[in-house]
């Protein structure tokens, strides 16, 4: 399990400042950020703490298995990204 960033995404790294393991990517100062359209979650350093949905003001972000129905693509994205 991990959580997942959906296409509401805004790019404002509110997440990125409180996730405790890092694992929340492209950030500002890496290469892709501008090109990406959204930030994304790396499965295997999530530790599920939940600690970035409250900080997310665009409820971009669910726990893999509370996904709505129609976001359910960006499982597989946000793991893709790490898998480049
Ligand atoms: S806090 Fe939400 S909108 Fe902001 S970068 Fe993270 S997932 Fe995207
Ligand atoms: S649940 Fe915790 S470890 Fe996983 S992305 Fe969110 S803040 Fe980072």
């Amino acid at each position: 399990m991990a959580y997942v960033i959906t296409d509401n995404c805004l790019k404002d790294e509110l997440c990125v400042d409180v996730c405790p393991t890092d694992c929340i990517h492209p950030k500002k100062d890496e290469p892709e950020f501008e090109a990406a359209t959204q930030m994304y979650v790396d499965p295997e350093g999530c530790i599920d703490c939940g600690a970035c949905v409250p900080a997310c003001g665009s409820d971009a972000i669910f726990v893999a298995d509370e996904v709505p129905e129609d976001k359910k693509e960006y499982i597989e994205k946000n793991a893709a990204y790490y898998k480049k």
